[in-house]
């Protein structure tokens, strides 16, 4: 098989609000009036970003989850997306369920597939998505205040703990392990509420290379410290319902894990009902783990006020 013939069976679809789709040298695409373009890329690579016995389906889910979640911490509505594929071989049956997953998921979320490139190589999938926000409404990284509430949504820690047991270095009951290698490998962006947070989120990230070092991205761009409530933080972990994680293990998951995608966000606190009622309208659970501070750095209290430093730092690629 070609690579025309791949692309045209496996991901040409007709166009629907491009101007001009997959097949010409460039897709075309009109924004509508009173939006800014949002875009961002995000590559998986084997064996770095994801283990070789993940599903094509998965696969083809996560490599868009993960450019979407992009989208969703600055407020974006998806449109459209570009699919750089580097293949070792054109396997009729991996790209089945590859495009399948991917496919669903643009489709839930109206993000067209416009164009892209391929080639022969090691598996290597790059996805750069467009998004439309309203004029001036981006929720950016650097304006947080300080007093501001610090909110994340959903659950953290549970993809780590899946990737520890993959590694061998834990092992859990099955059904927990089954909740947190969905977690893992079948991500669920949170666009709804990103797009409901415009006008009420002062500043947002979403939550790909664990807790401290997003929310990090937020403290530094925005000049300021935080203040973490270690009460809070314990019930963030969805499978810690389901198994007794010692609590080295939780604090370690829920601070540093990564492959969480789930976003973690500052708003005043007179804004807080506003807030509440927009995640209800979501349908996305939050937990407001800390606040805020005019003092650069951030501490960790524990339930009786004193303060905690964990001796860990958030994953780094270049580390
Ligand atoms: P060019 O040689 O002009 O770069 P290509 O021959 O690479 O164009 O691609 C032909 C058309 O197919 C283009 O519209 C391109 O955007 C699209 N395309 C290529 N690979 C993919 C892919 N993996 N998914 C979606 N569209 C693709
Ligand atoms: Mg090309």
């Amino acid at each position: 098989m070609g690579e025309f013939e791949l692309i045209e069976r496996y991901f040409k679809r007709p166009a629907r609000q491009a101007a001009v789709g997959i097949g010409d040298d460039c897709a075309v695409w009109t924004p509508r009036p009173g939006h800014q373009l949002a875009f961002s890329a995000d590559m998986l690579v084997e064996g770095r970003h994801f283990l070789s016995t993940v599903s094509p389906r998965s696969l083809g889910h996560k490599a868009l989850a993960v450019n979407l979640s992009d989208l969703a911490a600055s407020g974006a509505t998806p449109r459209a997306f570009l699919l750089s594929l580097s293949l070792p071989r054109a396997d009729e049956d991996w790209l089945s369920d590859f495009s399948q997953g991917l496919l669903a998921l643009a489709d839930a979320h109206c993000c067209e597939l416009i164009g892209g490139d391929t080639t022969r190589g090691p598996l290597n999938i790059a996805i750069t998505v467009m998004g439309e926000i309203p004029h001036g409404q981006a929720i950016l990284r650097s304006t947080a205040q300080t007093g501001d509430d610090i909110y994340v949504s959903g659950h953290l820690g549970d993809a780590r703990l899946a990737l520890e047991v993959f590694r061998g270095h834990l092992s859990v009951p099955q059904a927990v392990f089954d909740l947190a290698r969905a977690r893992l490998e079948t991500p669920i962006p949170r666009m709804s509420l990103g797009t409901s947070l415009r006008g009420l989120a002062t500043a947002m990230a979403d939550v790909s290379d664990g807790l401290l070092g997003d929310l990090g991205h937020i403290l530094k761009a925005s000049g300021v410290g935080a203040q973490l409530n270690l009460p809070a933080l314990s019930q963030l972990m969805l499978t810690r319902q389901a198994w007794d994680c010692p609590r080295e293990c939780w604090l370690r998951c829920v601070l540093t894990g990564g492959d969480d995608y789930e976003l973690v966000f500052t708003a005043p606190p007179a804004l807080q009902h506003a807030v509440e009622a927009a995640t209800l309208g979501s349908g996305t659970p939050i937990t407001r783990i800390g606040r805020i501070t005019s003092d650069s750095g951030l501490i960790l209290m524990d339930d009786n006020g004193n303060v905690v430093r964990p001796a860990f730092s958030s994953f780094d690629h270049f580390a």
